[in-house]
């Protein structure tokens, strides 16, 4: 490889290096370092710009920046779109980022399946969410089945692991973002989940609580865009809440906060997940709904389900009971009704406590739609004060399974992005 290939290769990997060399940078060329990262961070949030936007933002002179956005078109991170309108004199060219120049690589963990998303730098999935079929094990085998799977799907989409930017997760159960520790799962060894994950792929890892992560997916891409009060319930195999108060995520002191699913709500109820009995989670989680059905099944109440999974009851799924839902089925219907009136109860506490301007529902569960919302909403108006219920717009996610992945697409990408937004800030 001769010299300026080399060069132009060290450039490039700088661009998004994550606690990588740049302590070993001159001062210059750190400086510069941030200068072309912070044009990629202006491109990424806001899309297409012309050079004398980019100057308008960044208070650098237009000589200054184009010598920038050419260095970058070099290196393939961003690309020329065509004219902007004209203020007077000649059209400005526009400049966006290259889509195919970098990948980020997505997982929402839950306890029975791994969604995998890759999504290119302008936060444009790449085919379709793949689902893995794994049940959540605290092992090294686990992470490895993770791991192949990925790489099967990096594979498939054709694209070059050097340009995958960075993995974000979202997982279940008690996880710190600042360390990407889960005190749930994934954490042998004494290895933060992040530590796991980074050993095996080798590029930047960023984890967070599952409802957390979709909330920030709401946030970014979803129904909470532009709102500062929102309550985001992620229901599938459990139950979790990400809170967006104030306009910011809410972590809690420790980064626990959001755990909905374990406050206690029957007396004498189901050992849970985390070792206490009688949690909102083992009555109208998704896998609690799955429960539900089969029992009915299992009793001859008549119900198209088991038609719906070729009578192998072990396919039974919340999408499953959805669909039977939208095709009138009384049995599916009523489940439901009975695990909104739950669901309705806890929010009701919750509305009184935080006075949302909306709620969302996501998760798998949020595929029965009306059938979730109507019994949430009719609960509602039997425990909550009007006046603050009224306030409240209750609707399912419009991202669905999508709001997952995406936002932890979207914590990996504010990960990266963090050093130049400290550096835009001083
Ligand atoms: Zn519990």
């Amino acid at each position: 490889m001769s010299n300026s290939e080399t060069k132009s290769l060290l450039v490039y990997d700088e661009i998004f290096l994550q606690n990588g060399n740049l302590n070993n940078l001159s001062n210059l060329n750190r400086k510069k370092y941030f200068q072309k990262k912070s044009v990629l961070y202006h491109l990424y949030t806001k899309g297409i710009l012309s050079n004398p936007e980019i100057c308008r933002i960044t208070n650098m002179s237009s000589p200054s920046i184009q010598k920038l956005l050419n260095e970058l078109i070099g290196e393939s991170l961003v690309r020329e779109e065509g004219f902007g309108n004209s203020i007077g004199g000649r059209r400005p060219s526009l400049y966006g980022l290259n889509p195919g120049s970098r990948y980020i690589l997505a997982l929402n963990i839950s306890l029975n399946t791994v969604d995998v998303a890759i999504f290119n730098i302008n936060n444009e999935l790449i085919g379709e969410i793949n689902v893995l079929h794994e049940s959540l094990a605290n092992t090294p085998e686990f992470v490895e089945k993770v791991y192949d799977f990925c790489l099967d799907q990096i594979d498939k989409y054709q694209i070059a692991p050097e340009k995958i930017l960075g993995l974000g997760i979202g997982l279940p159960g008690l996880t710190d973002p600042a360390t990407g520790k889960s005190f749930s799962y994934l954490n042998y060894d004494d290895k933060t989940v992040r530590e796991i994950f980074e050993g095996k792929f080798g590029i930047p890892v960023f984890v967070d609580n599952d409802a957390r992560v979709m909330a920030l997916g709401e946030l970014m891409f979803g129904q909470a865009q532009n709102k500062s009060n929102v309550l985001c319930l992620n229901i599938g195999a459990g139950i979790g809440l990400g809170m967006l108060l104030n306009g910011s995520l809410y972590i809690g002191h420790s980064g626990f906060a959001g755990e909905f699913g374990h406050i206690k709500v029957k007396e004498n109820g189901q050992l849970c997940i985390c070792g206490k009995y009688g949690c909102l989670e083992t009555v109208a989680s998704g896998d609690a709904l799955i429960k539900m059905a089969k029992k009915q099944i299992s009793a001859g109440k008549p119900t198209i389900l088991s038609q719906l999974v070729n009578q192998n009851l072990d396919d039974l799924s919340c999408s499953i009971i959805a669909k039977a839902a939208h095709l009138g089925d009384q049995m599916a219907i009523s489940l439901l009704a009975i695990t909104g009136e739950y669901l309705g109860k806890g929010l009701s506490t919750l509305i009184h406590l935080f006075n949302p301007e909306a709620i969302i529902i996501g998760g798998r569960l949020s595929a029965a739609g009306q059938f979730i919302v109507d019994p949430i909403q009719q609960t509602l108006n039997r425990y909550t004060i009007l006046k603050i219920k009224n306030d409240t717009e209750i609707s399912v996610s419009m991202l669905r399974e999508k709001s997952a992945v995406m936002g932890a697409m979207a914590l990996a990408m504010n990960n990266i992005f963090d050093d130049v937004k400290y550096a835009l800030s001083v």
